[in-house]
C-alpha cells in the first residue's frame, strides 16, 4: 500500500515514485502514462469518419466569398468560382451517402493567372475553413513514372498525411495543384522528343482527375520502395489547379485573330481589351497552350485572375487582415514602438512594385529592403515611434539598387 501523503495520479492512481512524471492540476494530478493514453484515445476518436455536414451548418458560397474578401483583393470572380465549387463539393459528399438517383459531378476548377496576382493565396485562404482535409503541391516536381523526380501518386500521400492517414478522410479531401502549366507539352508534336515532364505526367494526372483507385506510397517518393501501398480512390477528391501560363495572351490573341501589341486590321479590336488578353481565355486556349484535351475536359471550371492594377496594388498594402503593413506594424508593436507609413510613402512602394512587374510579389521584398535598417537599429534605440517618409523609403531602395550594381 502507498504511503498517506504522497502525491497520486488522479486517473491510475499511481504514486509520484511508481510513475515518470507528475503534472500537477487544479485538483488533481496526472502521470505521463495517463497522459499518453489519453493521447491515443483522442487520435483514434480523430481517425474515425467525420459525421456528415449538416446543410445549414456549412458555409454558403456568400459566406466563403466574404471570407475570401478578408484576405484577397480583388479576383471577384475566381473568388466566386471558388466558393461554389467548394460549396458543391460539400453538397456532393453528402449525396454520396445518401445514394440518391441523380449523380452530381465533381467540377474541378483550373485558375489562370500571371504570377503574384494571388492564386496560392487564395488557395491557402479557403483552406482555413475547410472541413476537409486540403493540400498543396507543386507540378514543377512531377515527372513520368521511372524518371527523376516525384511520381504522380505522390500527390495523394501528402494528402493523406493530412488526413492522418485516415483513407476514407482523405477520399473526400480538396487538392490545390499549383503551376499546372509546367506540365503542358512542350512542342506541337509530341513524339519528336520524349517529354517526361509533359504529355506522360498528364496522362498520369488524368487517371487522378478522371476517379479511380490509385495506389499511394504512403512515405512518398521512391526511397522506400518496401513501403506497402494505400489504395486510394480519386473520384471524390476536388482538384483546383493553379498556373501562370505565360504567353497564353498570344494564344488568346491568335484565336481572336488579334494581336497584343503593335498594328492590327481586325473589325472588332475594338471591344478587345488588349492589355488584358486573360479575361478571353478559353479551354481551347488551355489545349493550344500544351494542355492535353482530356486533362483541360476534366478541368471544366476555367477562371482568369485579373493582373493587379495600381490601386490592387495599393489596397494589398494596407487594407487584408494580415497586410504586409500591418505585419511590420505589429513587429514594431512588439517592441513598443509605433510604426508609421506616410502616405506618400506608400505610394511610392507601389509605384516601384508597378516598375518590378511582379505583381504583389514585389511589394513584401521592397518593404523589406526599406524596413531592414530600422528593424535592426530601433529595438535598441528606445525609440517609441517610428516614421517611414518617402524620403527614407527612396533612399533605402536607391542604397540598395546601388549594392546590387556594385
Ligand atoms: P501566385 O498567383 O503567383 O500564386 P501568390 O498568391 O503566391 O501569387 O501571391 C504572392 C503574394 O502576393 C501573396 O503572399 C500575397 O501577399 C500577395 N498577393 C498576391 N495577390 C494578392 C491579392 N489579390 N490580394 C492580396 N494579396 C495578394
Amino acid at each position: 500500500m502507498a504511503e498517506k501523503g504522497k502525491k497520486r495520479c488522479s486517473f491510475c492512481g499511481r504514486t509520484e515514485d511508481n510513475v515518470g512524471l507528475l503534472m500537477t492540476g487544479m485538483t488533481g494530478y496526472i502521470c505521463n502514462d495517463c497522459v499518453e493514453q489519453a493521447h491515443a484515445i483522442l487520435r483514434e476518436e480523430a481517425m474515425l469518419p467525420k459525421s456528415d455536414f449538416r446543410m445549414d451548418e456549412l458555409p454558403k458560397p456568400k459566406e466563403i466569398k466574404e471570407f475570401l474578401d478578408g484576405y484577397v483583393i480583388g479576383q471577384d470572380e475566381a473568388k466566386c468560382a471558388l466558393a461554389v465549387s467548394v460549396y458543391n463539393h460539400y453538397k456532393r459528399l453528402m449525396q454520396r451517402d445518401a445514394c440518391e438517383d441523380v449523380e452530381i459531378e465533381k467540377s474541378n476548377i483550373i485558375m489562370v493567372g500571371s504570377t503574384g496576382t494571388g492564386k496560392t493565396l487564395l488557395a491557402r485562404t479557403i483552406a482555413r475553413l475547410l472541413k476537409v482535409p486540403f493540400t498543396i503541391v507543386d507540378a514543377t516536381v512531377l515527372t513520368q513514372a521511372g524518371y527523376v523526380g516525384e511520381d504522380i501518386e505522390s500527390i495523394l500521400t501528402r494528402l493523406l498525411q493530412v488526413a492522418d492517414y485516415n483513407v476514407e478522410e482523405a477520399e473526400r479531401g480538396i487538392v490545390f495543384i499549383d503551376e499546372i502549366d509546367k506540365i503542358a507539352r512542350k512542342g506541337d508534336n509530341p513524339s519528336i522528343t520524349r517529354d517526361v515532364s509533359g504529355e506522360g505526367v498528364q496522362q498520369g494526372l488524368l487517371k487522378l482527375l478522371e476517379g479511380s483507385v490509385v495506389n499511394v506510397p504512403p512515405q512518398g517518393g521512391r526511397k522506400h520502395p518496401e513501403q506497402k501501398m494505400i489504395p486510394v480512390n480519386t473520384k471524390h477528391i476536388l482538384f483546383i489547379c493553379g498556373g501562370a501560363f505565360d504567353g497564353i495572351e498570344k494564344k488568346i490573341a491568335q484565336r481572336m485573330n488579334t494581336h497584343v501589341v503593335g498594328y492590327d486590321s481586325v473589325q472588332n479590336s475594338k471591344q478587345v481589351d488588349k492589355s488584358d488578353m486573360m479575361r478571353y481565355i478559353t479551354p481551347q486556349d488551355l489545349r493550344s497552350f500544351g494542355l492535353i484535351p482530356e486533362i483541360v475536359g476534366r478541368l471544366p471550371i476555367l477562371t482568369a485572375l485579373r493582373p493587379l492594377d495600381r490601386e490592387a496594388l495599393r489596397n494589398i498594402l494596407t487594407e487584408p487582415k494580415n497586410s504586409i503593413i500591418k505585419q511590420y506594424v505589429k513587429l514594431m508593436e512588439m517592441d513598443g514602438v509605433a510604426l508609421s507609413f506616410d502616405a506618400d510613402a506608400l505610394e511610392y512602394i507601389v509605384d516601384t512594385a508597378m516598375e518590378y512587374k511582379l505583381g504583389a510579389r514585389g511589394l513584401r521584398s521592397i518593404v523589406e529592403t526599406i524596413m531592414m535598417e530600422k528593424m535592426f537599429e530601433v529595438p535598441s534605440s528606445g525609440a517609441k515611434s517610428c516614421k517611414i517618409t518617402k524620403a527614407y523609403a527612396k533612399k533605402q531602395i536607391d542604397k540598395s539598387a546601388a549594392l546590387s550594381l556594385a
